[in-house]
């Protein structure tokens, strides 16, 4: 495997920290949030590393940052992003899900988090529980894609975001509340399949339409995709296409209602993904039948993705005292999942 990191970095950090020991490429991170910059706001969905000094490297290089949970929102925080929406600015914590628990809500109401709905449950809770704010709203278009049906994020079998012929409904019923729906966001996961891509655009428009001039802000939501083989490290998503298909789509709302609209992404994965290296050490090594295995000290409470949804990670040995590995021990066997 190529590594960004020299070796003897990881054989010194293993013996200075003991494994199993998560090792990030700051480098690696600064090079991707410049690239997705060309939208005017990044903003890193957390969850997909909630590590707080990485937190607060996205927020030094000019990001934000959204939060699913009452303890992201906390960790948000931690990491030194502030609640508030100011006018013509870019919130720095968007609570982005489908339901508020207590914790969330209160923290929402305390620190004035801005909300990006995903029921209309929600819009009645907020009311209830005295929040009056500007709120956007994550759309479900009635079609997903997603990179694995697991985490599929959009059509009738999500969970996610306003089923999109509820949207003026939505807006009714925030607007009897004395508040306004000013964004929309949709969160789908084309990844680079720019068709399906540019049919989420056109969702968004068609979507814009019923807010009409209310919209000040659209989201791209994440789902950019990231080379996880090593054979595919040449074959990156072309960034300047993804951002032209979502700026299209914006003039062409700014166009219908006659005045700037904001462009978000929220890149989780494309981030963080190539920075993170998990180490652990071989501590037994035992023959199954015909099968030779190399056993860890890490499992799946270290890296959860292979085991929840077959998510590909590269795997490769470094020699502590630096040998060349090649010649004495077998090449580990390829994980059978993809
Ligand atoms: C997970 C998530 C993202 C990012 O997804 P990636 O595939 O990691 O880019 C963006 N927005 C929301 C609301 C999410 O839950």
């Amino acid at each position: 495997m190529n590594y960004t990191i020299p070796e003897e970095v990881f054989v010194k950090a293993a013996e200075q920290y003991g494994t199993p020991l998560w090792i990030y490429d700051r480098e690696t991170i600064e090079k991707r949030v410049k690239e997705t910059q060309v939208f005017d706001t990044v903003r890193f969905a957390q969850k997909a590393c909630p590590n707080l000094s990485i937190i607060s490297l996205v927020r030094k290089l000019g990001g934000v940052v959204d939060a699913v949970s009452a303890g992201e929102i906390v960790r948000a925080l931690k990491a030194g992003f502030k609640g508030g929406q100011q006018k013509g600015k870019a919130p720095e914590i968007v609570y982005t899900a489908d339901i508020f628990d207590k914790d969330a809500l209160e923290l929402v109401k305390e620190h004035n988090i801005a909300v990006n709905v995903g029921s209309p449950d929600m819009i009645q809770q907020l009311a209830d529980f005295g929040v009056k704010s500007e709120l956007t709203l994550r759309v479900n278009p009635g079609f997903g894609h997603g990179h694995s049906s697991k985490v599929n994020t959009g059509g009738p079998l999500s969970k996610h975001g306003v089923w999109h012929e509820q949207i003026k409904d939505c807006i009714k019923l925030a607007q009897n509340n004395g508040m306004w729906i000013t964004g929309l966001h949709m969160h789908i996961g084309s990844g680079s399949d720019f068709e399906h891509l540019s049919q989420v655009c056109d969702a968004m428009v068609d979507a814009s339409r019923r807010l009409g001039s209310h919209v000040r802000t659209i989201s791209a939501g994440g789902g950019l995709p990231i080379p996880y083989h090593e054979e595919d490290k040449g074959n990156r998503i072309d960034m300047k296409a993804y951002f032209e298909l979502w700026d299209n789509a914006r003039k062409r709302i700014q166009q219908s209602i006659g005045h700037e609209v904001h462009l978000e992404v929220e890149p989780g994965r494309y981030l963080v993904a190539e920075s993170g290296y998990l180490m652990a050490e071989i501590r037994a090594v035992k023959k199954q039948g015909d099968n030779l295995f190399y056993l860890l000290d890490a499992g799946f409470t270290d890296l959860v993705r292979p085991s929840f949804y077959g998510s590909y990670h590269g795997i490769s040995i470094i020699a502590r005292d630096g040998r060349n590995l090649d010649e004495t021990v077998p090449k580990p066997c390829t994980p059978r999942v993809n």
